[in-house]
Formats: structure tokens, C-alpha cells, sequence
């Protein structure tokens, strides 16, 4: 009898689970056309790199033609994709591409729509179906009711009025609502979003909505005065979509509405759970809090090197955000004696380093005082005998060499 080899077919199938593991979902971006109070090439490049950010998807864009053109052309190959994302707010699409859209979601497609997005095909009942909310283009109680939070549930008001609004642009704190769904799970219970629109007054369908977030829309700054729908899921046939209110950019480009921790994450989680129904990600450990928005130049969490290599500059009086971060970090992981170790090292580097401030510095040793080693003691000497650190660093001194 013929001995079969095993091992070599043992090998051959994880070398193809193991090709299977690394591969990519496919996102499709959808846009080419936005309203005069939105800049779609500022922020389809800008969530492309988002969603790039998490590794896990390879991002292709469909531009369409520009305002007036001929959108017969325009025919996305949708179903080729796990997810499409919608930045787009202009011309209607031809019926055809309209239908394939529809069948894309219906047979289990993924979407998600962001900011002016759900300002777009108010005829279309099927996208706003999708959407579940909208705003603006006549929208009124013809299309729906308005969507409010109170009193820990969703109310819907069907009193006649304008669809869509939005007051003076400002930082606002958003609630989470639904904890447990997979893409909030992890996220604070509050978190400071940064400077943006709110959403108001939208209205629609709001048929198979979930709520996950609010916030709340303060007449201060001309808003609602009611907690507005900020996060939300729609489930439409077997497809899921993820709709992201937040996210406005003009031709100013400014892009800090981009930059927040908040919206980066969302974005990132929210189109995971559109195309899978799960989020693998991690929770990020730089999160957004109740008071100061998180803003994240390179549109993901900061690196541990990245952190030092800003925390270095800090004086008294300029935001801390750097040396909050790194705490935060040591917090996360104190019981992880590697990490520990790990950080250590990075702290006595800068406590040794030339260009670093002598302000960073005795937050450092601060820090360094309950969670260092005898291993910092020789870098703490030395700070000990210059002025402006004597302070901190004989503090620290006591402290560790006390346990
Ligand atoms: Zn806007």
C-alpha cells in the first residue's frame, strides 16, 4: 500500500489558510459630485486613507462625471465589493445603476453614507430607505418623520417641516447608545468631537434603524436643543450600513472634523461591521474624553515613539496631550512587565535627552517615581544636581528607592 506524506498537505493548507488570513476586503468609494458647502476631493481622499489606516481594506474610488454631465457613463461595478462607501451628494444616477445599487444591498452588500452624503437622492425612496435619515432638497414630513433621542429610547415626531439643519459649528460631546453593538464596543460612554457640524431635523424612513450614538444639539450655538441621532445602523434586505452623520469639510479644507479620534475610529469600525458584520479591531488606546476633543494629525493612533518625540517639547501652560497619552499608555498596561520595561526605557531616553524640556522632564520623573526601577536612578541623580529638575527628581529618587 502506498504511504501517503501528510505533512506536506498539512503544509500546503496553512500556507492557504494562512494566504486566506491576510487578505484584504475591497471598499469602493463612491463620489465625484458634492453640494457648494462641501469639498468631496478634500474628504474622499481623506476617509480613503482612514480606511486604508486599518489594514484591512484595499480602497478603490469611482468618480463620476462632474455636475451636468452625462451620468448615463457612471456604472460602478458594486457588487464586486464588500463595502461602498457613499461621499457623494449631486446628479442622480441612471435607473440602471440605481437598480444595481439596490440588488448590491438587498443580496448583502455593505455601505456606509457620511455627512452630506444623506443630503443626496431625496426622489430616490430605496437610498433613503438605506439611509433611514436625510436632509435638505425639500425634504419634509412627505419623507418621513424627525428622529430625536429622549428619555433613552428613539422618538419619531411626524409634525409637518423642513428636513435638515444644522447650527454654528463647535466641539460637541457625542453619547454612546447601544454599548454592545460590535462597532462601539470599547468606545467611551461620552467622547469630545471636534470641531464640525451637527446634524439637526433630519427625517426619512427610519424603518430597521439602530441608534448607537447621539449628541446633543445646544440652541447656544443655534441647535435643536435635542439629543440628534450621530451614529446609526440600517438594515435593508441582508445588507448592513453604517451611517456616519459627522464629517464636514468646505473648500477651506480644514480638515479638523477628519483628525478627530472620534470620527477616525467610527469610520474605521463602522465599515468593518458594513462589510462583515463584525469588527476584528482593536479598541485604540488613545481614546477621545469628556472634555478635550483628540485630534489625530496622521489620521490613526500615535505611535509610542511618536508620543516621546512630541511629549519632548512640552512646556507649563501648552496642552499636556502628549504626556496625558503616555500615562494613559502606562495605565493600560501596568501589568504587562514587558511593556513596562519597555517604556522605561523610553522615558530614562528622554529624561537623558538634550532637547527636551526641563518641563516634560519633571512630569516624567513624576511618573517614572511610582512605576520606574532602580534602572532610572542614575538619570534621576544626575537631574537631581541641575536646577530646574532638582525638585522632581529627588522626589522621585525617595519614592523608589522607599519600595
Ligand atoms: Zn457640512
Amino acid at each position: 500500500m502506498k504511504k501517503i506524506h501528510i505533512y506536506p498537505l498539512l503544509l500546503v493548507l496553512t500556507l492557504i489558510l494562512a494566504s486566506c488570513g491576510t487578505k484584504k476586503y475591497d471598499a469602493l468609494i463612491v463620489t465625484g459630485q458634492s453640494n457648494n458647502s462641501h469639498n468631496w476631493k478634500a474628504s474622499h481622499t481623506t476617509v480613503k486613507q482612514i480606511i486604508e489606516n486599518t489594514d484591512l481594506f484595499t480602497v478603490d474610488v469611482a468618480i463620476s462625471p462632474e455636475q451636468g454631465g452625462d451620468m448615463s457613463t457612471f456604472s460602478p461595478n458594486f457588487k464586486s465589493y464588500d463595502v461602498v462607501i457613499v461621499d457623494y451628494d449631486g446628479d442622480s444616477w441612471s435607473d440602471e445603476t440605481k437598480a444595481n445599487f439596490e440588488s448590491y444591498v438587498k443580496n448583502g452588500g455593505g455601505v456606509v453614507v457620511f455627512h452630506g452624503a444623506n443630503n443626496s437622492f431625496p426622489e430616490w425612496k430605496e437610498f433613503n430607505k438605506m439611509t433611514a435619515l436625510g436632509g435638505w432638497k425639500g425634504r419634509t414630513e412627505k419623507d418621513g418623520p424627525y428622529v430625536y433621542w429622549s428619555n433613552d429610547k428613539i422618538i419619531k415626531d411626524t409634525k409637518p417641516g423642513k428636513g435638515g439643519s444644522h447650527g454654528k459649528k463647535n466641539a460637541f460631546v457625542i453619547d454612546t447608545r447601544q454599548a454592545e453593538h460590535p462597532i462601539m464596543q470599547g468606545l467611551p460612554l461620552k467622547s469630545m468631537h471636534t470641531t464640525d457640524e451637527l446634524y439637526g431635523k433630519l427625517r426619512g424612513p427610519a424603518e430597521n434603524m439602530t441608534v448607537l450614538a447621539t449628541a446633543y444639539s445646544n440652541p447656544k450655538t443655534n441647535g435643536t436643543g435635542k439629543h440628534e441621532p450621530v451614529l446609526f445602523t440600517i438594515d435593508y434586505g441582508k445588507g448592513r450600513i453604517f451611517h456616519n452623520v459627522l464629517g464636514h469639510v468646505d473648500k477651506s479644507e480644514d480638515m479638523i472634523a477628519y483628525k478627530s479620534a472620534y470620527f477616525i475610529y467610527t469610520m474605521q469600525r463602522g465599515t468593518e461591521w458594513a462589510a462583515t458584520g463584525k469588527v476584528t479591531q482593536v479598541v485604540p488606546e488613545d481614546l477621545p474624553n469628556l472634555s478635550t476633543p483628540l485630534v489625530l494629525p496622521a489620521y490613526k493612533q500615535f505611535t509610542l515613539e511618536g508620543l516621546f518625540k512630541n511629549a519632548r517639547k512640552y512646556k507649563v501652560g501648552q496642552s499636556k496631550k502628549y504626556l496625558n497619552l503616555i500615562s494613559q499608555r502606562i495605565k493600560n498596561h501596568s501589568s504587562n512587565a514587558e511593556y513596562m520595561a519597555n517604556i522605561e526605557g523610553k522615558m530614562i531616553q528622554l529624561l537623558s535627552a538634550d532637547d527636551c524640556t526641563a518641563d516634560a522632564k519633571n512630569y516624567i520623573c513624576r511618573e517614572i517615581s511610582w512605576m520606574g526601577s532602580d534602572k532610572a536612578l542614575a538619570v534621576l541623580k544626575t537631574l537631581s544636581s541641575q536646577e530646574e529638575t532638582s525638585e522632581m527628581a529627588k522626589y522621585a529618587i525617595d519614592r523608589l528607592t522607599q519600595k
